[in-house]
């Protein structure tokens, strides 16, 4: 199509109106509502009466072929005021108050055209510009086809939006579509107006094809304001795009209905205005830069920013994360939610939730932001955490810490060490609590001191529990870690004060484990499986894990819990080894030795499962059970006639040491009416002389009630014999590991020869100690040893077996027995 020349100016002309016609409806929509209303509605008032006119006035040719009257002109500024109206309101309403707005414009044009025309055709009439009669002789009816076709066109028009809404998400497919829609009513308009108004004769269809061309040009002529207005006034269309602007009922419904249903919108949008306003929840809708467009009090208060300058307040530097940098997340499209800090100095934490509006739109601008201020639970989770971290006293992490670090890091190599204080619970018991706990602080803070001027800064001390410490210290090479575990020892031997008269001294067994620090390790285990070894070995030494102390340890673990089942289900047996006179081969008495057989471990041996017990405290339940059982067995063979014998007993040192043993045996002699003189007491040389200032008095006490007392294993523990000179001990019992050999290595012949001398010069009596053969037998018998134990006379035997033992040794000599 070729566009003439000669017709420029009019199309100019033309351009010019659409123009005029365009700009003031898109300058409404950026009125204030109640009067933005007022105009669209007078305006549209007024582009629907002067169509009317405006379509007898005049037709234009635009160019060649497309024609265009004054009254589609109109009728174009009409829809497309009509649409744009409905979309800055976004009202159900309006779209019937257009259809009423139409019906009363047409009844006002068909009642001033019939009276105008019946004065234009009056004789006497003054007409000074001549107008026709004919400009307003527009029938009745053409009137009314118009308005109704132009109702339905805009129902028609609004369902198809309705429904492209709800299908098309992406906004410029939208757009495009609503356009298209647009255009194709204006057209379809131009067709059916023209077959309704002038019938469906064959003569009109070339007439009504001719003018298509004419209809689509003004119909895109006025697409274009609709176009600007989407982009310009984006906001306003997005919330159309969200509104529900549509309903059939419209037509059908009363408007005390449609009244009743908007009140309970407005009930509810009321409602959810109460919810915002008064939540305790902070709450904001925030748009793309970070602006405040709306915060509820809540909000303005826990940041600290005016409810007048709210609405223009920049969020962008109010929020900070744990490590101090700002987070400002942008163009989420999902829900964002994240633990910030916030306040002036950054003294609050919050839970900020990010939530945006329309998540689907384009361009979505709009953000919910909800702010819940959790300050003091994070105070109170702080103070939980630093609980559950920390031991109270000292103040250091504790074990629960150093698992999460051995846990998590660690890449490095590094050696655990752990400090174990020694007889830390004698101090307790012997000073006191207060004492004791003077002494960990002390301790502590001599290690914290050390550690924080001699390790690095990744090095790390713990309180893993009440008397023992743990460090980790990076390092590759041992020889570095030599003088650190001299100084620490170093530091805890060193004298602790008290109080003015109490001064006090401890020293601790360590030990380590090397880690290469490749993650996961049972770098505690070890450590403390060495420390565990060490102790063993002699308190204050330092032990270095090895492979199978683990297993031991776990073991040892196993059997105590074991041990403390079938200590308090008496499935603990006592056997008796037979002790005989050297001279007269006579029993003198026996030693109750405990037995114990575990259904998975089998027979488990006392000098296995004896240290457990001292190592768990079960020694002391222990012990008063193999001394009760025994005394009651001693009083049961009494009470059946049996010569009377000596019972020796085990005693552990540990059994010894709080002062509890002699009442505790007092009370079971009482009980079972045993006579103390029939009891005799094993105590070890070795644990006799590591405390031997404590235990000299029990067993002086012990002599005092006619309990004899026994050296047991003499000849295994110091080398120093001056504390012969004090021990109260009537028996030493040299152990079996010294007569193996007898009487053929005369070393030990020798030895046992000089140690069965040097007894008897301290006037104790000798009882030597798992003799198997006649050879020795024979020997320790010709070298002056009082009594003998051993696998050649009898092993340990049941209470049953000995009883028959018993019997035959004294019979005949009492025939009265059963
Ligand atoms: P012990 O007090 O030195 O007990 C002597 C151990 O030597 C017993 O081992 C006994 O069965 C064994 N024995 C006796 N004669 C011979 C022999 O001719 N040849 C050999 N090879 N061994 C002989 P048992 O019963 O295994 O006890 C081991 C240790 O367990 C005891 O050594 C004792 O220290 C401890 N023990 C046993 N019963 C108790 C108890 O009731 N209380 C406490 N505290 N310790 C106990
Ligand atoms: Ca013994
Ligand atoms: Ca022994």
């Amino acid at each position: 199509m070729m566009i003439n020349l000669d017709n420029m100016p009019m199309f100019v002309l033309l351009a010019f109106q659409i123009a005029a016609l365009s700009i003031l409806p898109l300058y409404f929509t950026t009125l204030p509502a109640p009067i933005r209303q007022i105009h669209f509605y007078v305006y549209l008032a007024m582009t629907l009466l002067i169509g009317g006119f405006m379509g007898s006035v005049y037709s234009v040719k635009v160019i060649e072929g497309v024609l265009v009257s004054g009254g589609s002109l109109c009728y174009g500024a009409f829809m497309m005021t009509a649409v744009m109206f409905v979309w800055v309101e976004r009202n159900a309403f309006i779209l019937r108050h257009l259809v009423r707005l139409v019906i009363l414009v047409n009844i006002f044009k068909i009642t001033l055209s019939f009276l105008t025309r019946s004065i234009l055709e009056q004789e006497d009439v003054i007409n000074a510009h001549s107008v026709p009669s004919g400009m307003f002789s527009s029938s009745i009816y053409v009137i009314i086809v118009g308005g109704t076709l132009i109702i339905v066109e805009l129902f028609l028009l609004f369902l198809f939006f309705e429904f492209i809404k709800t299908k098309v998400k992406h906004r410029l497919a939208t757009l495009g579509f609503y356009i298209l829609a647009f255009v194709f009513v204006l057209v379809l308009d131009g067709v059916i107006f023209l077959f309704l108004a002038f019938g469906f004769g064959a003569e009109i269809v070339p007439i009504i094809f001719g003018g298509i061309p004419g209809k689509v040009f003004m119909a895109v002529a006025f697409s274009i304001p609709l176009g600007l207005f989407m982009l310009w006034q984006r906001q306003a269309f997005a919330d159309y795009l969200q509104s529900d602007t549509f309903h059939w009922r419209l037509l059908t419904s009363s408007s005390a209905d449609l009244i009743k249903e908007m009140a309970a919108k407005d009930r509810d949008a009321q409602r959810g205005d109460i919810v915002f306003t008064n939540s305790t929840e902070g709450l904001a809708i925030v748009d793309n830069s970070g602006m405040v467009l709306k915060a509820n009090a809540a909000f303005e208060n826990m940041l600290g920013i005016e409810s007048q300058t709210a609405e223009a307040a920049d969020l962008k530097n109010m929020f900070w994360c744990a490590s101090g940098s700002p987070v400002w997340p942008q163009n989420t499209r999902d829900r964002w939610r994240q633990e910030v800090v916030f306040g002036q100095e950054k003294q609050h934490t919050g839970i900020l939730s990010i939530t945006p509006v329309d998540a689907d739109a384009l361009n979505s601008g709009v953000y919910v932001y909800s702010l819940v201020d959790i300050t003091e639970q994070k105070d109170t989770r702080d103070k939980l955490e630093y609980l559950v971290s920390h031991d109270q006293l000292t103040g250091l992490p504790n074990r629960y810490s150093l698992n999460q670090q051995l846990r998590n890091r660690m890449r490095r190599p590094y050696v655990l060490i752990i400090i174990d204080l020694d007889r830390f619970r004698d101090i307790n018991d012997s000073y006191g609590h207060e004492a004791g706990d003077t002494v960990l602080q002390v301790i502590a803070e001599r290690l914290c001191a050390f550690s924080k001027a001699k390790l690095g800064p990744n090095d790390a001390l713990f309180n893993l529990s009440v008397d023992a410490f743990a460090l980790i210290v990076h390092s590759k090479d041992r020889n570095s870690v030599d003088p650190i575990l001299r100084c620490i020892q170093d530091s805890i031997e060193q004298t602790i004060r008290i109080d003015e008269n109490l001064e006090l001294f401890i020293t601790a067994t360590i030990g380590l484990s090397y880690q290469c620090g490749n993650g996961g390790s049972n770098a505690f285990w070890e450590a403390n499986a060495a420390v565990y070894a060490a102790k063993r070995r002699r308190r204050g030494s330092i032990g270095i894990y090895e492979e199978g102390l683990i297993t031991e340890r776990q073991r040892n673990m196993e059997l105590g819990l074991k041990l403390k089942n079938a200590l308090a289900n008496n499935e603990l047996e006592i056997h008796y080894q037979p002790q005989f006179d050297t001279v007269n081969h006579r029993m003198r008495g026996v030693e109750a030795l405990v037995r114990w057989t575990d259904l998975n471990f089998g027979v488990v041996s006392p000098d296995e499962f004896i240290p457990v017990a001292e190592a768990t405290g079960l020694i002391e339940t222990l012990g008063e059970y193999v001394l009760e059982r025994a005394c009651r067995d001693g009083r049961q063979w009494l009470e059946e006639g049996y010569t009377p014998i000596i019972i020796s007993v085990n005693v552990s040192a540990s059994q010894l040491k709080f002062g509890r043993f002699a009442s505790v045996l007092t009370k079971i002699l009482e009980r079972t009416d045993f006579p103390a003189q029939q009891l005799e007491i094993e105590i070890t040389e070795s644990s006799y002389i590591e405390q031997e200032k404590e235990v000299t008095p029990f067993l002086l006490d012990l002599k005092g009630m006619g309990v004899s007392i026994a050296i047991d294993d003499f000849g295994t523990g110091y080398s120093s014999l001056s504390y012969l000179r004090d021990i109260p001990s009537d028996y030493i019992k040299i152990d079996r590991s010294f007569i193996v050999g007898v009487p053929y290595d005369t070393k030990q012949c020798n030895l046992v020869s000089a140690i069965i001398k040097l007894a008897k010069a301290m006037f104790f009596k000798v009882v030597v100690e798992g003799v198997e053969t006649k050879e020795q037998l024979d020997f320790v018998t010709a070298h002056g040893c009082d009594l003998v134990q051993g696998y050649y006379f009898s092993p340990a035997l049941p209470k049953a077996e000995l009883e028959v033992l018993l019997e035959r040794s004294q019979y005949p000599s009492h025939p009265t027995r059963k």
